[in-house]
This record gives structure tokens, C-alpha cells and sequence, in this order.
């Protein structure tokens, strides 16, 4: 039986955190065939991951964790933020997506951005720890790149000459934001 759950049903994610957690035995939404859909209703990165770890545990009462991350754009007052994956419409997609934000952004000399991920930790006794990681970079004036998903063609991180969608997994990871929370997680996971 698995030791930690990742609520969550994206399979991409569970795959690249086994790989940084070997020593656990992680178990997905998927693993244990729970398909219910969880609402993000909450209005901040914090509420939403601990709105699903809050579910999970109710339902399994082991340990799990959940994470949530948004776009942050300070000259569009920090759209898209929690709404990023429905930045164009609850069915939006990620070219509809990025889109619209291109074209929100065509008026705007200052294209700041940053990508933040909050983790939300319930250890076996029902206590919340949080982690988060950040990003910085910039809004590209068109999409650049193939790879990754969500708004990584238009994303190009403070410092480096690609865009995220130019980049190998490994170095996305090691610079972004989902891969410094979970390095922040697995540091307080596994102290040494
Ligand atoms: P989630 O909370 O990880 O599901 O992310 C919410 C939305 O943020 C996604 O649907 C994407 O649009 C966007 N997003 C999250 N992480 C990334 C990333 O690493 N690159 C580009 N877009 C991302």
C-alpha cells in the first residue's frame, strides 16, 4: 500500500515525482482509481492545493500531498494566476490560452512574469505544511518551441535565451517553478 498519495490526475507529474522520490511508494488518483473531479474554488494557489489534499485524506486518511500553480502577469493585475488553466473559457485550451494573453499583453511595455506552484502537504496526523516554489521571466511577443505544455512556448525564464517549450525536460525542471516546491518538499521529506 502506497506510503504517500499525489492528488492529482495528471500522470505526467506523478511520473516525474517518482523519479525525484525513490525511496516512497507513491500512489496517483489514478493508481487508486478515484476519478472524481475536485473543484478548485478557492481564490489563492494555497486554498486550491489544500482543497484537494483536504479531500483526499478525508477519503484515505494517509499521507498526501496536492499542487496547484498559476501564471503571474503584474502588468494584467496578476491574471491569469489562479485561473491559468481557464484563462479563455472553462474549455479553453492552451493555444486558446495563450492567445488571449498575447493579445491582452500587445498595449504592454512591461511583460514580467512569473510561474508559481504551492504544494500542500498532510502528514499522517492532519497537519498542513506548504510549500512553494517561483520562477521568473518574461512574456514572449509570439510562441517559441514545441515542447512542454500549457504556456511554455510563450514563457522564456529570467536569464536564458529559450523559451520553456525550447528546453529538455531536465532543464525546465531543475529551474522551475513545480521543480524547486518539490524540491523544497523533498528536502523537508527527506532532511539530511
Ligand atoms: P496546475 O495547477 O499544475 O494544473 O496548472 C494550472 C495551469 O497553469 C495549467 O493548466 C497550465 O495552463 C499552467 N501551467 C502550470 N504549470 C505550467 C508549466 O510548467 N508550464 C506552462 N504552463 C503551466
Amino acid at each position: 500500500m502506497a506510503d504517500l498519495i499525489f492528488a492529482s490526475h495528471n500522470e505526467n507529474k506523478s511520473r516525474e515525482i517518482r523519479q525525484l522520490l525513490p525511496d516512497f511508494q507513491l500512489a496517483s488518483l489514478k493508481d487508486l482509481a478515484f476519478n472524481e473531479e475536485i473543484p478548485e474554488t478557492g481564490d489563492t494557489l494555497e486554498a486550491n492545493a489544500a482543497i484537494k489534499a483536504d479531500r483526499i485524506f478525508a477519503e484515505y486518511h494517509k499521507p498526501v500531498f496536492a499542487d496547484d500553480t498559476g501564471l503571474i502577469v503584474p502588468a494584467l493585475d496578476g491574471a491569469p494566476g489562479v485561473y491559468s488553466a481557464r484563462y479563455a473559457g472553462p474549455e479553453a485550451n492552451a493555444q486558446a490560452n495563450m492567445t488571449k494573453l498575447l493579445k491582452e499583453l500587445e498595449s504592454k511595455e512591461d511583460r514580467y512574469a512569473y510561474f508559481e506552484t504551492v504544494i500542500c502537504y498532510i502528514e499522517a496526523s492532519g497537519e498542513k505544511h506548504f510549500f512553494s516554489g517561483k520562477v521568473e521571466g518574461h512574456i514572449l511577443e509570439s510562441q517559441q518551441g514545441e515542447k512542454g505544455f500549457g504556456y511554455d512556448p510563450v514563457f522564456c525564464p529570467k536569464g536564458e535565451p529559450l523559451s520553456f517549450a525550447e528546453m529538455s525536460p531536465e532543464a525546465k525542471n531543475a529551474i522551475s517553478h513545480r521543480g524547486r516546491a518539490l524540491q523544497a518538499f523533498i528536502r523537508f521529506l527527506q532532511p539530511d
